[in-house]
């Protein structure tokens, strides 16, 4: 079971396979791995205690920073996610980066960006498109269109207890699209980047 790889100089955090978006240019459509890892398929979740000891067997000075990410969307283990960040605070100043769909607040139906205070620099969130019904087409959201207003009022939300945030997408949509997402994110005030789709 892969819980840690390597990719890029990062240290990458693989908690789950669950996700509540089913996005036509997901990786795992295509591939089982990523970076040094042959399959990031999970068996079942890491528990804590397994996710905290992976990370006892890395020298975190090693890497440029750390990222949550993996085959999966890591909020779906909120709890772990918030164990292993504070683990990692309590023995380095490594930077912490999130990769996230931007639903876990209407996924777990409460407040989640206070929790990451202090503990995470910088949350990447997918917007991947510039209305709700084009992002309901991209990213296959199992709540439907309320997704899109929810990952936005996440991107809000982040921004008052999170250093960095950005938004991204891939470029799986037209430019036109990418260039109102761009807008979208200019309103936001966080900075967007288009994903090369690989
Ligand atoms: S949010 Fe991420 S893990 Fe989930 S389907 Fe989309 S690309 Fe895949």
């Amino acid at each position: 079971m892969t819980i840690l790889y390597e990719f890029e100089g990062g240290l990458y955090v693989n908690l789950t396979n669950a996700c509540t978006c089913a996005c036509v240019f997901c990786i795992r459509g295509g591939h089982d791995g990523v970076g040094d890892a042959d399959s990031l398929w999970l068996e079942r979740d890491p528990t804590e205690d397994e996710v905290l000891d992976a990370f006892r067997q890395h020298d975190l000075s090693a890497y440029r920073e750390v990222v949550f990410c993996g085959f999966g969307e890591p909020t779906e283990r909120l709890d772990v996610l918030l164990a292993a960040c504070r683990y990692i605070r309590s023995v380095s100043d490594i930077p912490i980066r999130l990769n996230t769909n931007g639903l876990a607040e209407l996924s777990l139906g409460k407040s989640v960006a206070p929790l990451f205070e202090g503990l995470i620099d910088t949350v990447s969130i997918s917007m991947n498109a510039p209305t709700a019904a084009e992002y309901v087409q991209v990213t296959q959201p199992s709540f439907g269109e309320k997704a899109f207003d929810a990952m936005l009022q996440f991107v809000r939300d982040c921004k008052r207890y999170v250093p960095h945030v950005m938004v991204t997408a891939v470029d799986v949509i037209t430019p036109e699209q990418a260039e109102r997402c761009r807008k979208l994110a200019e309103s936001l005030g966080v900075p967007f980047r288009l994903r090369n789709f690989t």
